[in-house]
């Protein structure tokens, strides 16, 4: 299968580009000259320590303006160099630049990237200390076995949680073909014997039954939700297709290795990087072979790329401010993390939780 694209952090789709690859945790090549801050550190402290003025804005509302694991962590790490607003989405930890980019629409998708963006910076600061300081590292150890602990050369937090990854994949994978061919045949036996596209009511009413009968981990209205949020139809058509994703523990793109668009893209590329893009989709296969390898299961690698991403994905997700018709996303979309990755969503839980210890 040819590679026709990827995400950047902007989660926006974009064909094969060289140049993001550079970005969102690696040291861009192009970078060569020395940026100047252009943030002036705000002496006034905030819950979030001494943060540039720029950057308390978009902080206060993407983590909230009471003390939290989040508040915690980024009080301990140095306030922002640089903040950037246009082109692509990406944090540059070379010369600490964040760019939430300019082509996310509307402020809670735009407050998603940044939250990517942070969760980087944070991972990255925090997790560069671990060389010479083996005390934090043991804060966020627990749990971690030596094999693990001991690997070198990893500059992150979230590495620690390769395992987690490694868990997850084993039963995502499981199977994976024969659970493929059941949504197939299902959806193509319902779709076999529904009301001509026509009759709009019919065609509901068709589908209304089955829904009726097929209970999954979300309610129908959690459905039409996430499906709304996502800009795709709340039919009762859509909403059956979907629940028949769900019981098989799938994800079903038009084509292989594209996005399934009834997901999120965060969604997409959290399982991508967890599965390293065996199911879902987003920063791309070969993207996350060009990392270190953490731990190898099997024929399988588990690389630092896929960490990181899934943690900041995870990050974006549990914080998405989204609220649509009351309901909010975050909370629909944490039962989606926890049904198709139980122990990655559990792992990142605990480094935001260690973040306390800070
Ligand atoms: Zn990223």
């Amino acid at each position: 299968m040819v590679n026709r694209g990827g995400y950047n952090c902007r989660h926006q789709f974009s064909y094969v580009n060289p140049d993001w690859y550079e970005e969102d945790g690696e040291e861009s090549a192009l970078l060569t000259d020395k940026v100047k801050p252009k943030a002036v550190p705000n002496p006034k402290k905030s819950i979030f320590g001494e943060v540039s003025k720029d950057e308390k804005v978009l902080l206060e509302n993407a983590f909230g303006t009471e003390t939290s694991p989040f508040s915690k962590a980024i009080t301990f790490i140095p306030a922002l160099k640089t903040l950037k607003k246009s082109g692509r989405g990406f944090y540059r930890r070379s010369d600490d630049t964040l760019n939430i980019g300019s082509n996310r629409i509307g402020v809670a998708e735009e407050m998603k990237v940044f939250i990517h963006e942070y969760t980087h910076r944070i991972d990255r600061i925090i997790g560069v200390k671990f060389l010479d300081d083996k005390a934090l590292k043991l804060k966020f150890s627990k749990g971690v076995s030596d094999n693990i602990n001991k690997a070198g050369g990893f500059n992150s937090i979230s590495f620690l949680k390769a395992e987690s990854l490694v868990l997850d994949t084993k039963v995502l994978t499981k199977g994976l073909k024969k659970r493929r061919l059941g949504f197939n045949d299902e959806w193509a036996k319902v779709t076999a014997k529904q009301p001509s596209i026509f009759e709009k009511a019919k065609l509901e009413k068709y589908y209304e039954k089955l829904n009726k009968e097929l209970k999954v981990v979300l309610t129908d209205n959690e459905i039409k939700t996430y499906l709304t949020s996502n800009g795709r139809t709340a039919s009762q058509a859509g909403i059956y297709k979907f629940k028949l994703k769900l019981k098989n523990k799938i994800l079903a793109p038009r084509y292989d290795g594209g996005f399934d668009l009834q997901f999120s893209g965060d969604f997409n590329d959290y399982i991508g990087a967890i599965t390293k893009e065996t199911i879902g989709a987003g920063h791309g296969k070969y993207n996350y072979s060009k990392y270190r390898t953490i731990i190898r299961d099997g024929n399988r690698t588990f690389t630092e790329g896929q960490t990181l991403e899934a943690w900041a994905n995870h990050s974006a997700m549990t914080m998405n401010p989204n609220i649509i018709d009351n309901k909010a996303v975050k909370e629909i979309e944490r039962k989606l993390m926890k049904y198709f990755a139980p122990n990655t969503t559990k792992a990142f839980d605990d480094v935001v939780n260690n973040f306390n210890n800070l």
